[in-house]
C-alpha cells in the first residue's frame, strides 16, 4: 500500500483526487488549512481505515517534522485557491503557498525519495499571443495586475520542481491544468461553470464578463483526475511539464447559451465590465498528455454539463425542502 500525501484536500479537486486515490488501496493523508476547501467535501470518506486529515498550513516549516508524513511515497500539491475571487483576496497567502509551499513539499519528497506531482496551471501562458497554448510556448504575463500573485507564484512553483529535479533527482511532474469543472465547486466559487449553472437553476441573471468572445476549454473533473493519477504514475512524465485540459474550446458567450438549453431556463444572459488581464484566449496542446500519458479526456463539455446541473439541481432541491428550483 502506498502512503500518498495530497495538500489541498479539502478543495475541489483534492477532495475527488483523495477519494479516488483511496478507492485504489492506497493510504491517504490529506493536509488543508480550510481556507477555501471544506471539511464537508471530505464528509464521506472522514472514517475511512486509511484516510488522515490534518488540518494545516502547508507553508509553515513545522510540516517537515510531522510524523505522520513520514515515510511517503507519493505528493500531490495542489493546496492553493484557483478561483480568481479567491486568489485576488487572499494574494499574498496564494504567493505563499505556491512558492514556500511547493518547496516545503519538495523538501519532504526529496528526504523520503517520493515522487511529486504539482498543480500548475494553464494561467502560466498568462494572456497568450500563441494559440493553442504547448508547454513549449513561454507565455505573456503580467507581473503588475490583480492575476500575478497566482500566475507569477505558480511559474515560480515550477521553477522550485525545476531546480530540485535538477540539483537533487527529485522526482517531479508538473501538471498545467486547464478550466475543470463539476458539481464539486462550491457554489459560491465565482468560477464561471458554478457561477451560470448556479443562475440558470435559479432563474438569476447569467453573468457574462465583457462581451463573452474570450473563450476557454473546459475539462470535466474526472478527466483532470485521471491525467494527475497517469503523471504520477508514469515515468516518462518526470522532469516534465504537462498540459492537462480538454482542447474543446468555447466562448464564454457559447457556454452561457449552452448552459440555458441544458437547464432549460427563463434567465436572462446579461453583460458585465470584463475583469482586467482576462485571458482572450485559452486552448491547450495535448500531444505531450496522450504520447507520455496515454491520457485524453473521455467527456465532452454536454456531457459533463448535464452532470453538473442534475447534482447542483438536487442539492437546491434539498435545500429548498424537496421541491426544487
Ligand atoms: P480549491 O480552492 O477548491 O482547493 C484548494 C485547496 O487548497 C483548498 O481546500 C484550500 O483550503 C487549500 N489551501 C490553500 N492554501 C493552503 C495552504 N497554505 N495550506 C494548506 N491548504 C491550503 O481549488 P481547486 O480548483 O481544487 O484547485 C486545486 C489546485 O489545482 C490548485 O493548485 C489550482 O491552482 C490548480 N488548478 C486548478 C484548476 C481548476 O480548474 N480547478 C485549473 C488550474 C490549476
Ligand atoms: N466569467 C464570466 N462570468 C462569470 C464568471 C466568469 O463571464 O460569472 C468569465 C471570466 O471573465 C473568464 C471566464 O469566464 O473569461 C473563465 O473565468 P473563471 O473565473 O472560471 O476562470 P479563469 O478566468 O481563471 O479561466
Amino acid at each position: 500500500m502506498k502512503k500518498v500525501v495530497v495538500t489541498g484536500a479539502a478543495g475541489f479537486l483534492g477532495s475527488c483526487l483523495t477519494k479516488k486515490l483511496l478507492v485504489e488501496g492506497n493510504q491517504v493523508i490529506g493536509l488543508d488549512n480550510l481556507m477555501t476547501g471544506r471539511v464537508s467535501n471530505l464528509a464521506e470518506i472522514r472514517n475511512h481505515a486509511n484516510f488522515m486529515f490534518i488540518q494545516m498550513d502547508v507553508v509553515s516549516e513545522h510540516i517537515l517534522s510531522m510524523k505522520p508524513l513520514a515515510g511517503v511515497d507519493e505528493i500531490y500539491h495542489l493546496a492553493s485557491p484557483a478561483s480568481p475571487k479567491f486568489y485576488q483576496s487572499a494574494a499574498l497567502d496564494t504567493m505563499a503557498v505556491n512558492t514556500i509551499g511547493t518547496k516545503n513539499m519538495l523538501e519532504l519528497a526529496k528526504s523520503n525519495g517520493a515522487r511529486l506531482v504539482y498543480t500548475s496551471t494553464s494561467e502560466a501562458y498568462g494572456d497568450p499571443e500563441v494559440h493553442p497554448q504547448q508547454e513549449m510556448y513561454r507565455g505573456n504575463v503580467n507581473t503588475w495586475g490583480p492575476r500575478a500573485c497566482y500566475d507569477e507564484a505558480k511559474r515560480l512553483g515550477e521553477v522550485y520542481c525545476y531546480e530540485y529535479y535538477r540539483q537533487f533527482q527529485v522526482r517531479v511532474k508538473v501538471a498545467r491544468i486547464f478550466n475543470t469543472y463539476s458539481a464539486n465547486l462550491r457554489n459560491d466559487d465565482g468560477r464561471v461553470i458554478s457561477n451560470f449553472v448556479n443562475q440558470a437553476i435559479r432563474g438569476q441573471d447569467i453573468t457574462v464578463y465583457g462581451d463573452g468572445s474570450q473563450t476557454r476549454s473546459f475539462c470535466y473533473v474526472d478527466d483532470t483526475i485521471q491525467g494527475l493519477m497517469r503523471m504520477m504514475e508514469k515515468e516518462a512524465a518526470t522532469g516534465e511539464i504537462i498540459n492537462l485540459g480538454n482542447p474543446l474550446e468555447y466562448t464564454v458567450l457559447q457556454v452561457a447559451e449552452l448552459v440555458k438549453k441544458l437547464t432549460k431556463s427563463n434567465s436572462r444572459i446579461t453583460f458585465h465590465d470584463l475583469p482586467k488581464d482576462d485571458p482572450k484566449l485559452r486552448c491547450p496542446v495535448i500531444v505531450k498528455a496522450k504520447k507520455l500519458l496515454g491520457w485524453e479526456p473521455q467527456i465532452t463539455l454536454e456531457e459533463g454539463l448535464l452532470r453538473t446541473i442534475e447534482i447542483y439541481r438536487s442539492q437546491l432541491s434539498e435545500l429548498a425542502g424537496g421541491d426544487g428550483a
